[in-house]
């Protein structure tokens, strides 16, 4: 959503939503990063409210996988990190290396 609407493609600590409000669907349609504050207005998002849609995260998790889905060279510091937090759980690689070392 951050991406979608601002244009931010910072790192972001967030949760994964269900996107049907079921939890115990993981299907990977159903599924959804959005950081703490929109996770939060989806939610809370009523049928009734004007609040974010279904449809509207779709749209934007969409975008986003397209503005990641690839890394040059030519990009930045930033964008790298970027990349490379959409791509693997950076987590699990810590906890690995902790492992190892
Ligand atoms: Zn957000």
């Amino acid at each position: 959503m951050c991406y979608g609407l601002n244009r931010d493609d910072s790192i972001k600590k967030g949760q994964i939503a269900h996107l049907d409000g079921n939890r115990d669907n993981n299907e990977p349609a159903n599924l959804a990063f959005l950081c703490f504050d929109h996770h939060e207005e989806y939610d809370s998002t009523t049928s009734q409210s004007k609040g974010l849609q279904r449809a509207e995260v779709e749209q934007y998790r969409e975008e986003l996988q397209r503005h990641f889905g690839s890394w040059s060279l030519n990009s930045g510091r930033e964008a790298l990190l970027n990349f490379l937090a959409f791509v693997a759980d950076l987590d699990a690689v810590a906890e690995a290396v902790v492992m190892i070392t």
